[in-house]
């Protein structure tokens, strides 16, 4: 019998003891959860952030073989919010205390897109006399074009590993240059160079992946020294060249366990980062938020894409909530916050207090 408390009561964990706990049953997992939630009570406070989210537009000069609005899907109706409707939709934001917002899109790197992006930061921070915090997840970029950002005010960036495995990497996206393994890494280091509160994260119940490439994902965000992370199950989309392994996959109700428990191991691990209760957690159980948040997790991020706009940015099919409009999103997830013992932090950025903390150490 493996003995948990123990292993939940050590400073450090090694390998062999983050495979133990990735690998626990439902019932054994409670004593993760909880350990998890003290953690996260100690070190970043019972408190979850909101971010709000725009969804740019739904181009992508990409083809990540998992992802439902990939340049080569033809099936689905392209679309680009426009400036007055995101500052709309930060408006609302900022006027509802959430205080940051996060900017996600398709992967563009053209110098229309980029300097729009600048433009767009700009805006926000006139429009807010700073006040909002941005948080950006517009994929690869240069080293140039990140500091350009950083310098205009946006603070934090969303790039996520998808796995920190080579040859996994290699089995989930095209193997060219737009979709390189050391490109996607420099890119993360890059974030770190420009000043980002750098976030990065993985995607759980892929096909090909085994509990060891897990173990990696945790190891990998400890020694890269993240800031902020967001993980979620794999969430198969019909339109994508992955779609035909759907059938060697774990349920979704283990995908999603399987997150649960590598949110709470991150956590345990990684004891003052952000992490993200993310969409597609809620899109594989209805209270998937509440119980990522309850696993340590301590970012929410409210949909405010204007409602027209949302059907169309489907990465993964069952997406929650396109049919609402961002004030619905706001009633129904405080009360969701309420409901997993956490109060919201109305007003306050909720920076990485890891970032804050490396940042002391550094000087
Ligand atoms: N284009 C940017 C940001 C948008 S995609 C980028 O790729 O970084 C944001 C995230 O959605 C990706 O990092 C990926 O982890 C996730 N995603 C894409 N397809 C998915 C799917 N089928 N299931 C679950 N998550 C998916
Ligand atoms: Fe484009 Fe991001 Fe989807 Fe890849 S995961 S196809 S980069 S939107």
């Amino acid at each position: 019998m493996i003995n948990y408390n123990e292993i939940l009561e050590k400073d450090e964990l090694g390998r062999d003891e983050i495979r133990e706990l990735l690998a626990m049953s439902f019932e054994d997992a409670k004593q993760l959860f909880k350990k998890a939630n003290e953690v996260k009570e100690k070190y970043v406070d019972k408190k979850t952030y909101f971010r709000g989210l725009v969804e740019l537009s739904n181009y992508c000069a990409k083809n990540c073989l998992y992802c439902g609005i990939r340049k080569d899907n033809h099936d689905l109706v392209r679309y680009i919010v426009s400036d007055e409707d995101v500052l709309k939709s930060v408006r609302f934001a900022w006027e509802n205390n959430y205080a940051s917002v996060v900017i996600q899109s398709g992967e563009l790197q053209s110098p229309a897109f980029t300097k729009r992006i600048s433009s767009l930061i700009a805006q926000i921070m006139e429009m807010t006399k700073g006040e909002i915090g941005i948080t950006l997840s517009l994929g690869e970029q240069t080293l140039d074009v990140y500091k350009e950002w950083r310098e205009l005010g946006a603070r934090r960036y969303l790039l996520r590993i998808e796995t920190s495995n080579r040859q996994l990497y290699a089995k989930l996206h095209p193997n060219d240059e737009l979709h390189d393994y050391d490109r996607r890494l420099q890119a993360l280091r890059d974030l770190r160079e420009a000043g980002f509160q750098v976030g990065t994260g993985v995607m759980i119940g892929v096909p090909f992946q085994i509990l060891e490439h897990l173990v990696d994902d945790i190891i990998f965000m400890r020694d890269f020294d993240i800031d902020m992370c967001g993980m979620g199950p794999y969430i198969e989309h019909r339109s994508t060249p992955l779609f035909k392994f759907s059938g060697s996959l774990l349920p979704l109700e283990e995908r999603f366990f399987l997150t649960l428990k590598m949110i709470a191991v991150l956590r345990i691990i990684m004891k003052d980062i952000n992490i993200a209760a993310s969409t597609a957690m809620q899109a594989s159980d209805k209270l998937g938020r509440e119980k990522a948040l309850y696993a340590g997790a301590n970012i929410i991020m409210p949909n405010i894409t204007p409602g027209v706009y949302r059907d169309f940015y489907k990465l993964y099919e069952n997406k929650p909530c396109t049919d609402e409009q961002a004030e619905d999103c706001l009633n129904c997830i405080e009360a969701r916050v309420t409901l997993a013992g956490d109060s919201v932090g109305w007003g306050e950025h909720g920076d990485s207090p890891h970032f804050k903390n490396r940042m002391n150490s550094d000087n």
